[in-house]
């Protein structure tokens, strides 16, 4: 893979029972999600559907989110439902990209939930970052202490992080036409990161 950006394994079902065939390939448990350029934020529109242990709940839960994507919008374009790999749980982390009108592609990093969303807990730096750069982001937001390892959560890999970041950098280097990039979240594990869900938005 050119930007070496791990994700999880993933395949676009266009009815119910493609939906079970690619559940059955992949694995249980999987996860199943609404596939529609109207519908951004898919889990507020009750489009996104985890640990799905067999097929009765694969079935179930396609019906469910494509009703609940008619709910939320009924004219909403709808691809498909993406049916995924389901990532075990962990620290996840959000690395983000925006293209500023002044300082052009800038790098985002932060942990996932409440710390970017509420607290606003991120670190910006201008691409195209060193490893260095990497790493001080990390460090930088005030949230770091948990990827150190906190209670009953593991260190995360560090590494694995610094690499998706310098990915990301090389990514919109790249591709200048990238106005938003959005990987969140990313499961940073002890070993390895991966990234579930990504967003990007061209010029
Ligand atoms: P959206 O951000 O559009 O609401 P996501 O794809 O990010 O949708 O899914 C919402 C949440 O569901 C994620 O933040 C994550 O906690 C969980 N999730 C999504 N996909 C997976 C997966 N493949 N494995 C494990 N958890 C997942
Ligand atoms: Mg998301």
């Amino acid at each position: 893979m050119e930007y070496a950006i791990p994700v999880t394994m993933f395949k676009l079902a266009k009815n119910e029972k493609e939906a079970v065939g690619f559940a059955e390939q992949i694995g249980f448990p999987v996860v199943l999600k609404i596939v529609s350029p109207d519908i951004i934020h898919k889990s507020d529109a009750g489009g996104v559907k985890v640990d799905l242990k067999n097929v009765a709940e694969v079935r179930s839960a396609y019906g469910k989110i494509l009703e609940n994507a008619k709910k939320y919008n009924a004219k909403a374009q709808i691809v498909g439902v993406l049916v995924q790999e389901m990532a075990p749980q962990s620290t996840e982390v959000i690395v983000g990209a925006i293209k500023d009108p002044q300082f052009g592609q800038t790098l985002m990093f932060g942990l996932g939930g409440i710390f970017v969303e509420l607290l606003k807990d991120v670190a910006f730096r201008v691409a195209p970052i060193t490893h260095e750069d990497a790493e001080e982001m990390i460090r930088g937001v005030k949230a770091y202490p948990l990827l150190k390892g906190y209670r009953n959560t593991p260190a995360a890999d560090i590494d694995a992080i610094v690499s998706v970041l310098l990915s990301t950098s090389k990514l919109v280097m790249d591709y200048p036409e990238i106005k938003e990039l959005d990987l969140n979240p990313v499961m940073a594990y002890e070993k390895g990161a991966k990234t579930v869900d990504a967003r990007m938005i061209l010029e």
